[in-house]
């Protein structure tokens, strides 16, 4: 039985692995020998269980959408990652690895972050736990993001501008990497998806799984049944999907469907749908699919969703779409801003950009009477209004 999780090397098939320079070897290895004994021990499962429910406010929702069920023709659950604590599903990760990085004895926490909400995330669970939080960020996404660098600040992090490159999510990440290497002893990275080297795939992946876990327990509830037909998540670097399916890996009779992003379109050269156009490489620390020119120097991806823009992808979702365990759709910008108007006049949530792009693949699915469909909303739209209005609903 093909079960589709990691290795104890942190392959999952072709997909995966820790490439790293020798410098981060030791804090690498520290992090692999330490993170299952951790995240399975009863004190931190407490911990996080606890905030989970009081501070983050899980479970989150299973939320039955009517009209928009009546739209698509089958029975369609929206999962609410919108309403925790911060507005999207990150804080589920930020959580977990501050504990961890407490467990381990850390003093200092860093993070890289594009559109700022990793970021947000990190340093709102800074401050409650009390730790030193420094997040990188490219010049150019300060610029484009202003209210997140300042929410940032007021939390007490330290945001550092990043100039190198193309001063963005990916220049971002390798300042990162250079000041771990810097002060491996007292220093934990928090990555912000279910990318980066082995640990960090399986860890955030685990993380994430609550949401799969209530998934069960909600969708039993309902429909006296705890799995459904089809699970629908988006993909930027993968720890919402993840989440999503990570419980139902395994039970062949549900659909995992995956949207990435299409941009102005595959063929356009300005998009970020990474399993479409990548191809095998090694983008930060991880073997996996990446979107590279010829001579594999790695390109920028364009997506309307800030969250979604990233050239790889984690090495799960790569191994799914080579299994043909997941369908992966390309959503392109204006199908997803369709897709967003269409929640917010049906049901009454504004998601985010990045969540617009699952809600853009049912359109692309024939689904029956009495299919049942999860759908995970993994944020909030408040962040994204600006790029909303400046689209005319009248011309989708
Ligand atoms: C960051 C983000 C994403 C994309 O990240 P994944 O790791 O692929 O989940 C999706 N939705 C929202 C709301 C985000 O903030």
């Amino acid at each position: 039985m093909n079960n589709y999780q990691a290795d104890s090397n942190g392959f999952y098939g072709n997909f995966g692995g820790a490439y790293i320079p020798e410098i981060l070897h030791r804090c690498v290895t520290e992090l692999q020998d330490t993170y299952l004994n951790v995240l399975e021990s009863n004190s931190f499962k407490e911990e996080f269980t606890t905030l989970l429910r009081d501070y983050v406010g899980r479970p989150s929702p299973l939320y039955l959408a009517r009209r928009l069920s009546e739209k698509y023709k089958c029975k369609i659950y929206l999962k609410r990652e919108d309403l925790n604590h911060t507005g999207a599903h990150k804080i589920n990760n930020a959580i977990g690895q501050v504990l961890l990085a407490q467990h381990m004895g850390k003093k200092r926490i860093i993070a890289e972050t594009g559109a700022g909400q990793h970021g947000v995330a990190t340093a709102t669970v800074c401050a409650l736990m009390n730790m030193e939080c420094t997040i990188y960020m490219g010049e150019t996404d300060i610029a484009r993001q202003h209210i997140n660098v300042e929410k940032m600040k007021m939390l007490g992090a330290k945001v550092r501008s990043v100039t190198s490159g193309n001063k963005t999510l990916k220049d971002a990440t390798n300042e990162a990497i250079r000041d771990w290497c810097c002060h491996p002893e007292n220093t934990y990275y928090v990555i912000g998806s279910t990318v980066g080297p082995h640990p960090y795939p399986d860890m955030v992946a685990r993380l994430q799984s609550v949401i799969s876990k209530e998934i069960k327990n909600q969708l039993f509830e309902h429909e006296k049944r705890d799995y459904p037909d089809y699970l629908i998540a988006c993909i930027g670097g993968g720890s919402n999907a993840a989440g999503t399916i990570y419980h139902y890996l395994n039970n062949e009779r549900v659909k995992i469907i995956l949207a990435e992003a299409g941009g102005k379109g595959i063929t356009s050269s300005q998009s970020a749908a990474t399993i479409h156009l990548g191809r095998l490489g090694i983008l930060h620390g991880a073997k996996t699919l990446v979107i590279q020119n010829e001579d594999g120097q790695i390109q920028e991806p364009y997506s309307i969703s800030a969250g979604l823009d990233y050239p790889g992808i984690g090495p799960l979702h790569a191994n799914l779409a080579e299994q043909h365990r997941a369908t992966v759709f390309a959503i392109n910008d204006n199908e997803a801003i369709r897709a967003a108007y269409e929640l917010t006049r049906l049901e009454g949530i504004i998601p985010a950009l990045e969540s617009a792009h699952a809600l853009g693949a049912l359109s692309k699915i024939s689904f029956k009477p009495d299919d049942i469909v999860v759908l995970t909303v993994s944020g909030r739209g408040d962040k994204d209004i600006e790029t909303f209005l400046k689209y005319d609903i009248h011309n989708l």
